[in-house]
């Protein structure tokens, strides 16, 4: 008779599971949300529930998206008697966010806008996928007010970055287009099973678009962004020459007093938009 193997059902290092051991930890998360009593919650990655028990009781609608088969059927049957809790199986990177937060066809009457109230997001990341995450959330906004999030301590260290500081990069920059960056607190390897192999870091997001203060276009600037920091070592006037006149881009940088000898992460956001404006005026 054949053998019957059994089939894996440990974690799965490939989807970054690393599950967390730490109830008081968990708690603190879920608090970092603040009262979500009235709020919509997105979970992302809830794998064996630790935040999602926790959420359940406490949040008006909760949407899990778990991309694991197993760990979503096991929720599905966990939480299914929730009203309030809906279990997604699904990639958190493709799925329609547009159909999960945007208008439902049919519920806007002529003159009316839509606007419901911004959703929350929580979830302890899976870490080989952290800042495709971070930026499609960003990219989509408009549908979120607070983000609380579990990543790899040194990707928490970049995010909440000072300008001029090391960990400063294009990834700051942008993410602090968007929020207002908060590092709330560390936990070991010990904190997890199986334990990963870095120390992991809690921040909160709390969405607060600058573009208006800014006085710039979202798209625009941000191609801006990625070319003034498009090679790490170069100063911002070779990296930026790539794009500009030479002329207008000396003209630019004088009207705002940049030293072309800086690099990119030395400028705050309001410099760097200082100049992107300036040289939008040189070439109009
Ligand atoms: N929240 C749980 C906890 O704290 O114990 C699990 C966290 S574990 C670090 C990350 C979870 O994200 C895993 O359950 C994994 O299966 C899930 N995951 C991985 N890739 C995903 C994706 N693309 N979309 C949704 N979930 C994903």
């Amino acid at each position: 008779m054949p053998k019957v193997v059994a089939a894996h059902k440990g974690p799965k290092p490939k989807l970054g599971q690393h599950f967390l051991a730490s109830d008081s930890a968990a708690q603190r998360i879920v608090e970092a949300l603040g009262d979500t009593s009235a709020a919509t919650v997105l979970e992302i990655g809830p794998g064996r529930g630790v935040l999602t028990s926790l959420l359940a009781q406490r949040t008006q609608r909760l949407i899990a998206i778990e991309l694991d088969r197993v760990l979503a059927a096991q929720l599905r049957m966990e939480f299914g008697m929730r009203q309030n809790v809906e279990i997604i199986e699904g990639d958190v990177l493709k799925i329609e966010l547009d159909t999960v937060f945007g208008p439902k066809p049919g519920s806007l009457r002529p003159g009316l806008s839509y606007q419901p109230e911004p959703a929350r997001v929580i979830g302890n990341l899976p870490y080989y996928i952290t800042s495709d995450i971070l930026l499609r959330l960003l990219e989509y906004h408009r549908y979120f007010s607070t983000i609380v999030v579990m990543l790899q301590k040194e990707v928490a260290d970049r995010l909440a970055a000072s300008p001029g500081s090391r960990d400063y990069g294009l990834f700051t920059a942008t993410t602090q287009l968007y929020a207002r960056v908060e590092k709330l607190f560390t936990l070991p390897p010990s904190a997890f099973n199986p334990p990963p192999k870095v120390h992991s870091s809690v921040i909160r997001l709390t969405i607060q678009p600058r573009l208006e203060a800014l006085r710039v276009p979202e798209a625009e600037f941000i191609s801006f962004l990625k070319l003034c920091f498009g090679q790490k070592r170069k100063t911002l006037w070779n990296n930026l020459k790539t794009g500009y006149d030479q002329g207008a881009l000396k003209a630019a940088l004088a009207k705002t007093g940049v030293k072309p000898t800086v690099r990119a992460e030395a400028l705050p956001l309001e410099r760097t938009a200082a100049l992107f404006r300036a040289l939008q005026d040189g070439n109009s």
